[in-house]
């Protein structure tokens, strides 16, 4: 006879949850046992698991047994004390509570009434992390400015591009975005040639300085100033400038003060990518690498990487919300409630 499909009641969950916690806690003791890399083939998974889906239920423990048997033996384990390749350990325990507790209570966030407590939350940790960067006033959300969360740093570039992009083509009018240039040294994590791609802007004007070792690998302002001005005198019209503090490949920290005086001086909008090193900057010692922000449209750190975070998570923080909100927002009449406006007000939030 067919098994019935039956979904779990609370108490299954009790059962299952504590195994699923003990499985977790049992990986964790015995992390190092793994070798870091996985050592499969490509393609090793297609072998152990049949062609279609099961039509029957299987067991709780028979899932668990399938993952320690097949699934464990390919993944490459990030979690483990002995992995050192791009960002080690990024992850706690604390941090995989809390996703347990959002998975469970499967916060669905998108506008303040689907959830007002994401909302609110999401404004005030991203004002006290903030605080705690000791970021200018003008990115807390008292203001005209605040935070949101993003997935990832690649996420936080192309929102704040495609803002200034729209705020740009405001300025200087909507058949211009061929003359557009976006500058940063070519050190520059590739997620902004990514978002210049899918922003429209064309590849010959995405300038991408060279930086050496008699620099640190920063960006040269002298070399910026110098393509500023060859650019404009072709009748181009540079819009966009991001600066990085921590490059992913040698954690080079560009000049922010210098930089973000001639994105101000050309109208430019300044963005600093601080995905890797940012959440360091929270320490008093270190603060000085963001010194200039205050010149910054826009500010990003990613708390999966460096800040104990599950992934992903990353925050962005912008001095003027008004212009994502006009490059991005919609406003069909589904989302329409009496306080939609409390997200337009307070934050975004896309
Ligand atoms: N910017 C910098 C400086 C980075 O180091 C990275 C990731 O390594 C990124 C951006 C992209 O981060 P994400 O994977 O969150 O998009």
């Amino acid at each position: 006879m067919e098994k019935r499909l039956k979904p779990m009641d609370a108490e299954q969950l009790r059962e299952y949850g504590h195994k699923m916690v003990d499985f977790i806690a049992d990986y964790y003791k015995t992390i190092e046992n793994f070798p870091v890399l996985s050592q499969v083939e490509p393609g090793y998974l297609r072998n152990l698991l049949p062609d279609s889906a099961p039509n029957q239920p299987d067991s709780f423990q028979h899932v668990l047994d399938d993952i320690q048997a097949k699934i464990l033996p390919g993944v490459t384990h990030w979690q483990s004390p002995n992995y050192f390749a791009y960002y080690p350990s990024n992850s706690s325990v604390a941090g995989f509570l809390g996703e347990m507790l959002s998975a469970g209570l499967n916060i669905v966030g998108f506008s303040w009434i689907t959830s007002p407590a994401a909302t609110e939350l999401e404004m005030i940790v991203l004002d006290w992390l903030a605080k705690m960067l000791k970021l200018p006033e003008d990115f807390l959300s008292a203001g005209q400015g605040g935070g949101v969360i993003q997935g990832t740093a690649s996420e936080a570039v192309l929102v704040v591009l495609l803002a200034a992009r729209d705020k740009a083509l405001r300025r200087v009018g909507k058949g211009a975005l061929e003359k557009l240039v976006v500058y940063a040294s070519d050190q520059t994590h590739s997620a902004l040639q990514k978002a210049c791609q899918i922003a429209g802007i064309h590849p010959e004007n995405c300038r991408l300085l060279k930086a050496n070792s008699s620099t640190n690998y920063a960006l040269s302002p002298e070399l910026l100033s110098e393509t500023i001005s060859q650019d404009l005198a072709i009748g181009l019209i540079p819009f966009f400038l991001c600066a990085t503090v921590g490059t992913t490949s040698s954690t080079a920290v560009d000049p922010l003060l210098a930089l973000g005086k001639f994105a101000k001086s050309n109208e430019m909008w300044f963005h600093v990518d601080a995905a890797y090193a940012g959440s360091a900057c929270i320490c008093p010692e270190f603060r000085h690498y963001i010194d200039g922000v205050e010149e910054a449209d826009s500010f990003n750190m990613n708390a999966h990487k460096w800040f104990l975070t599950n992934f992903d998570c990353s925050a962005l923080w912008v001095k003027d919300r008004s212009a994502l909100v006009q490059a991005l927002s919609t406003n069909p009449e589904f989302l329409k409630n009496k306080v939609t406006n409390f997200r337009l007000l307070k934050q975004t939030w896309l």
